[in-house]
């Protein structure tokens, strides 16, 4: 592309896209029609423009990863000037200048003694890693059997073999084989969603005893792992009872069960800070993976960032000989670390964690507001990541199909109106850039409001609300 757009003929890209892009959750019934996903050409800050020329609202912040915004001149410059330094160096036997330097600055953001970072290409490879990690962990401490990884009903982790089969979102699963033997699923901490009606605390304390008579089922010599996004993000935005997380960490710490923290989406200011583990959950986990945010999205990168007092069982003196021969040609990519660090400056130039911890009030006050109209369900959020879920019928305890169709109607009418929006299920999902300003969530969430109330008034003239 020019920086219009224009030396591409759109027409001709978007044949070309129905001829031969396979795009992830593509509709395989619908391979090679037209009227689907748009195309993007351009953006700046908080805004995408569409081959159409219309500009728009990035509500879901591309998949919550935009953070410092599109455009941003300092991370294209510093990505140009790695490539020509030195694009490429085989992490195998040498090492990059920026992954060293990233390393160290993640290590200064992680808490407690999580200090070492193991770079991937994403958020999936992250995962996996970690996994992979507590795998060979318990290998070379001579407890090959200690493997399950328990997760949660909802959770999302990657698309990998074994992140997939780690993923509790059902409609990721049908027609692919999964690895469930590794796996096991307690419930999603959905209080919205709750069919006891429990009371914050009764639910947590029922989440509780569920793990730990789960874990007491599979007996605590076969479970290496706990995995848990802080939020389940991908889920629909769902935010654990006060207390969860920490309450799972001391059931983890009894039976010697590592807990991974998946911050793909809440780590890099998404939550006010670099990571939300400690600051926004009160836990100090043993490995916190992450991707997205690391990079603001202008190239793939992703890690893991792990305890000390963990890796000091199997390494030096404890290491048995062994190698963590887990990694990719593209580890610590030296474009992509150079890209992270300029990104890691951008925040804190512009003191992003400070402005999301100061607006956050402000875009969860009006999203919130949202509630009274009689289609919404429910609304929640933490930090920039805000939900508006859909309830055609409020004694369904589950969403329905309709429910899901309504999102997507909603959807459509956003994007008319200026803003794109990503339906998840029955939900309404954002997660703008962290730049965001209050006059923009203003225009976000009436664009959203204006949708809504349109559609429910569609709906309703339809006989179906
Ligand atoms: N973990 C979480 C919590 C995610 O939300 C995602 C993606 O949305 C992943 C892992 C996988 O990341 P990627 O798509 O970069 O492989």
């Amino acid at each position: 592309y020019t920086e219009t757009g224009s030396q591409w003929n759109v027409a001709e890209l978007e044949g070309a896209a129905h001829r031969h892009l396979i795009s992830p959750a593509e509709e395989l019934a619908k391979l090679g029609t037209s009227g689907g996903r748009p195309l993007f050409t351009s953006a700046d800050g908080i805004h995408v423009r569409d081959s159409h020329g219309r500009t728009l609202i990035d509500g879901p912040g591309g998949m919550w990863c935009t953070q410092v915004g599109y455009g941003s001149k300092p991370i294209a410059d510093a990505i140009a000037a790695q490539a020509l330094r030195i694009c490429y160096n085989s992490p195998w036997y040498s090492i990059s200048g920026p992954a060293a330097e990233l390393a160290r600055r993640i290590s200064s953001f992680a808490p407690g003694d999580l200090n070492h970072v193991f770079f991937t290409t994403g958020g999936s490879s992250a995962v996996d890693s970690a996994l992979r990690f507590v795998q060979f962990y318990n290998n070379v401490l001579g407890r090959p059997t200690k493997k399950k990884i328990i997760c949660r009903i909802d959770g999302y982790h990657g698309s990998s073999h074994l992140t997939a089969a780690c993923s509790g979102r059902a409609g990721n699963r049908p027609n692919f084989d999964l690895e469930l033997d590794t796996v096991s699923f307690i419930s999603a901490p959905n209080i919205y969603r709750h069919p006891q009606g429990k009371s914050e605390a009764a639910f947590l304390e029922f989440l509780v005893a569920e793990f730990e008579e789960r874990i007491a089922a599979l007996k605590p010599e076969n479970v290496g792992a706990f995995l848990a996004e802080p939020i389940l993000a991908s889920g629909g935005v769902i935010i654990p009872p006060k207390g969860y997380h920490r309450r799972i960490l001391e059931t983890c710490r009894k039976h010697d069960i590592l807990y991974i923290s998946d911050e793909v989406v809440t780590g890099f200011g998404r939550c006010g800070h670099w990571f939300a583990s400690e600051e926004v959950f009160d836990i100090v986990p043993d490995i916190i993976t992450f991707a997205k945010g690391v990079t603001s999205g202008y190239v793939p990168l992703g890690g893991f960032v792990l305890s000390e007092s963990v890796l000091a069982k199997i390494s030096g003196e404890n290491a048995k000989g062994s190698f963590y021969t887990n990694g990719y040609t593209y580890s610590g990519h030296p474009v992509s670390c150079a890209a992270a660090l300029a990104n890691i400056g951008v925040i804190e130039d512009q003191d992003l964690l400070a402005h999301v911890r100061e607006i956050t009030p402000y875009f969860q006050e009006q999203l919130a507001k949202l509630r009274e109209l009689p289609l919404v369900g429910d609304v929640r959020g933490v930090g920039l990541l805000g939900c508006v879920e859909c309830a055609t019928d409020p004694t369904s305890e589950a969403a329905t199909d309709f429910d899901r169709q309504v999102a997507l109607r909603i959807d459509r009418q956003c994007y008319e109106n200026g803003l794109v929006v990503r339906p998840i299920g029955s939900m309404c999902v954002l997660s703008p850039a962290l730049i965001i300003t209050r006059p923009q969530i203003d225009e976000m969430v009436s664009i959203l409001r204006e949708s809504i109330v349109r559609v429910q008034a569609e709906i309703r003239a339809e006989g179906k609300f």
